[in-house]
């Protein structure tokens, strides 16, 4: 089942998923064509965004590629189309190539209806030249990754004044590759009036953000049953003091989550706990007060991108932290304040994930263990530490690192520019490269741990944007 935020009373019903297309208002042309690419049913993301979308409303959707979520921006965004016009009346920005040349792809057979819609792919890595040549012919639409679509408005190749739909699609990865930046000078040189959709696989603030900026009062569709699908499993160990932090390295290496939160109450306990760790090999890092901006900034980034295991943090370090994928939190002793065990387990488990959070407690916590159980309505799952043996001969490492790059936004670096030195002058993989984040000095590039050295050798030898630079691994 689906459902569509019925925050806006003027909002039709959404039709169930497996309903037919022919409860939507769509030329019989575009319908016809709908049944000749064997499109009989609408898949639940469209069900629930098209009603929406359709009737011109700006639409925040939650699904991944497979779930038929380009048919769903790409009937609204054809329907807003006049192919009479010639000037690009669409623009749909994407994280990589691959998945707009996929998009194109799906947008062309969608446009089939319509004679001579023109559909055109500008992503980096290819030849300006002929690129520039096709606007100059002429293009309805426009499917890109955000740097090259700036290099065009730059040389003015390209011009967005006739523009009436904006998408973004796979906001969340083309956040954490550090569009951000790039997709606000882009939407700066959009007509106000238009129609904005916003695709994304997770919900991480970032977008939420995203949407608050360019979006005129969006509405969310998300499928209900991947918002019920989070799940926290709770468990309770007893311990003593001085098994206390060693019990944290012992949940590691039986659960073996790649992503950890760790809270303790005081700084002091976080200090200790990241010895603890760190003497044991987990790739552990502190969140404190103390830490400068850049500091902060530096462990946040290497925690986000997956290239450190466990962050452990005070809950007032912690707080505004932005995490999307995070598959424990440990609270390392039991807060006095409930409301704060609540927040702290909450954030795990989320995007339709499943989440582990496990507590600590000793005999003198057995108070606030009982005022949570009570809280809760339920009883607490108790286990025992003795159950919690290696489940790998492995160490516990995390999947990716970090390469620091001495040189950012004042260098006039972005993203695409190291994602771009990264494969077609390395030939790396882009599959094999995480986030890639710009701040105004440092650029923070996560490879997996493999192609490391490769990369940190290559980065060195080579160039970035022209230039030569200086990366070390952190
Ligand atoms: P997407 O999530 O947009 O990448 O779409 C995944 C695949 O599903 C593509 O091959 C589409 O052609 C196909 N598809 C999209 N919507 C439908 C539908 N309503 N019925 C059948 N196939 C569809």
């Amino acid at each position: 089942m689906t459902a569509a935020n019925d925050s806006s009373p003027q909002t039709p019903a959404a039709p169930a998923a497996g309903t037919g297309f022919d409860t939507l208002p769509l030329a019989p042309a575009v319908r016809a064509n709908l049944t000749q690419l064997g499109y009989e049913r609408m898949t639940p993301i469209q069900a629930a965004s098209l009603p929406l979308t359709l009737a011109g409303k700006d639409v925040i959707a939650q699904a991944k590629t497979g779930s038929g979520k380009t048919a769903a921006f790409g009937l609204p965004l054809l329907t807003n189309l006049n192919p009479r016009r010639f000037a690009v009346q669409a623009l749909v920005l994407c994280p990589t190539r691959e998945l707009a040349e996929q998009v194109t792809q799906e947008l062309r057979r969608l446009a089939r209806a319509e004679d001579n819609v023109k559909i055109l792919t500008l992503c980096g890595g290819a030849t300006m030249r002929p690129q520039i040549a096709s606007l100059a012919h002429g293009a309805h639409v426009v499917v890109g990754t955000p740097g090259r679509i700036i290099d065009h408005l730059e040389r003015e190749t390209l011009a967005l004044d006739a523009l009436n739909t904006l998408v973004l699609d796979e906001a969340d990865r083309m956040l954490d590759m550090g569009f951000a930046d790039d997709i606000a000078t882009i939407a700066q040189r959009c007509p106000r009036q238009r129609q904005t959709l916003l695709f994304s696989a997770t919900y991480p603030e970032g977008v939420a953000a995203l949407a608050g900026k360019y979006m005129h009062e969006p509405q969310d569709v998300k499928l209900t049953e991947r918002h019920a699908a989070g799940t926290i499993r709770q468990r309770f160990y007893e311990v003593t003091e001085s098994e206390r932090l060693h019990a944290v390295g012992l949940l590691l290496n039986h659960y073996r989550p790649v992503s950890t939160l760790a809270f303790c109450n005081t700084k002091q306990q976080c200090r200790d706990l990241v010895a603890v760790l760190q003497a044991q090999g987990i790739a552990a890092l502190e969140l404190h007060g103390d830490l400068d901006q850049r500091d902060r900034d530096q462990v946040l980034v290497q925690f986000a991108n997956r290239s450190c295991s466990v962050l452990v943090a005070t809950d007032v370090a912690a707080r505004g932290l932005d995490i999307a994928q995070l598959e424990a939190v440990i609270n390392v002793d039991i807060t006095p304040d409930i409301e704060v065990h609540t927040h702290r387990i909450g954030r795990t488990g989320r995007a339709g994930e499943a989440g582990w959070a496990f507590s600590l407690a000793s005999l003198d916590e057995m108070g606030r263990v009982g005022r949570i159980e009570a809280m809760q309505g339920r009883e607490s799952e108790w286990h025992a530490l003795s159950e919690l043996v290696p489940t790998s001969s492995e160490p516990l490492h995390p999947p990716m690192a970090t390469l620091q790059i001495l040189g950012g936004r004042k260098e006039k670096i972005r993203a695409g520019d190291v994602l771009g030195a990264l494969t077609k002058d390395l030939g790396l993989p882009g599959a094999q490269i995480g986030k890639i984040n710009v701040n105004e000095f440092s650029t923070y590039v996560a490879v997996e741990r493999g192609i490391a050295d490769a990369a940190l050798r290559g980065l060195n030898a080579g160039k970035v944007k022209g230039k030569s630079v200086k990366v070390r691994q952190l």
